[in-house]
């Protein structure tokens, strides 16, 4: 069975071909254009995945080593998102499998980050129900149960900003480009995590909070800059550690409240923040010490990509899970929609 995926939810226009749960072609174009002005803009994302969508496409069946023709159902992000970039890739996909007379199965993106889990790898470890799973991305902080594929219940979330975002605007105050959560993960690993502390959110054991944390920073270097001008390049290295160093301990410590409360020991991390190394590094001592089974997806299916629609869309597929020609984008599609 080759399933087509289609990711347009944000900035990346993405295609992916998985043959029965195996990846076959996992095409991604990153939109440039945003750099420049220090985060996405939305009218920009639309136009760019216009002029991409066709040539990723073509692309991603090529690679797979098939034709259009040898395709079985077409998957894609049906939201949340930008309204304008879904419409893109929802109008693409319902005429692509219209034309071919074949199913359109439509795609949960929160879904799809943690349904990566279950891509088809010769040494992929799946988690097996129930599991936890935290969901950390550019707009999204959540840990989730997972009694099944689609049996989904929200445990927290956070009740303002995104644990994304935190390192997106944390680095937008030190100067960096867009999207920064990478590159303080790369200065971050040159620094002393301990060379400054910064406040951590009183939020309930589960929830989120990262909106005063933000602040916390802003003006701890809005003070030191005021001092000393160079503050920021001659302590990069140690602000990046520090600041990454508290995001972590505030994930871990709502992690460890999720066992304690559930009993669950099988921990898996999704989204475009557990390609970190810190959460990485730390759900490794955290299997050796406290003994959690823990479920760290492939780097490249960390960051928005459409394998993740495909093996979402290969699960649906086996459960004859099809969606109507009239289905719509939603920008604020929840998890458990
Ligand atoms: P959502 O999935 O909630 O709709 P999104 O699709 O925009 O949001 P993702 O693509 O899953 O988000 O993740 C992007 C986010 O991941 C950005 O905020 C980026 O800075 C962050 N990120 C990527 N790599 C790293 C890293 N190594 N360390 C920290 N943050 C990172
Ligand atoms: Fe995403």
């Amino acid at each position: 069975t080759y399933i087509l995926g289609i990711e347009s939810s944000c900035d990346d226009t993405s295609a992916a071909v998985i043959c029965d749960g195996v990846v076959l072609s996992n095409v991604i174009a990153n939109q440039e254009v945003h750099a420049q002005y220090g985060g996405v803009v939305p009218e920009l994302a639309s136009r760019a995945h216009q002029q991409n969508i066709v040539p990723v496409v073509q692309q991603a069946i090529e690679k797979a080593g098939i034709t259009k023709e040898d395709l079985s159902a077409i998957s894609f992000t049906k939201g949340p998102g930008l309204m304008g970039s879904l419409l893109v890739g929802t109008s693409f996909a319902k005429s692509l499998a219209l034309g071919l007379n074949i199913p359109l199965i439509d795609v949960n993106h929160m879904q799809a980050h943690v349904l990566a889990h279950f891509i088809k790898e010769e040494d992929a470890k799946m988690p097996p129900f129930p599991f936890i799973c935290l969901t950390i991305s550019g707009g999204h902080t959540q840990i989730v149960k997972m009694n099944g594929y689609f049996d989904i219940e929200i445990l927290g979330e956070t009740i303002d900003d995104a644990v994304g975002e935190a390192f997106d605007k944390s680095a937008k105050i030190l100067g960096l480009p867009y999207p920064g959560g990478p590159l303080i993960d790369k200065y971050a690993q040159l620094g002393n995590p301990k060379a400054y502390s910064f406040t951590k959110p009183k939020v309930g054991d589960l929830e989120f909070s990262f909106s005063g944390l933000k602040t916390g920073i802003l003006y701890f270097i809005q003070r030191n800059v005021k001092e000393d001008p160079n503050f920021i390049k001659d302590n990069l290295y140690d602000i990046c550690a520090s600041i990454q160093h508290t995001i972590i301990e505030i994930l871990m410590d709502k992690l460890k409240n999720a066992v304690k409360q559930t009993g669950i020991q099988h921990i898996a991390i999704a989204g475009g923040v557990s390609a970190n190394s810190e959460i990485r590094k730390r759900l490794g001592l955290a299997e050796k010490h406290w003994g959690w089974n823990t479920y760290i997806p492939k780097f490249q299916y960390t960051t928005d990509n459409a394998a993740m629609i495909a093996i979402t869309g290969y699960l649906k597929y086996l459960e004859g899970s099809f969606s109507e020609i009239s289905t719509k984008a939603e920008a604020r599609l929840k998890v458990t929609e």
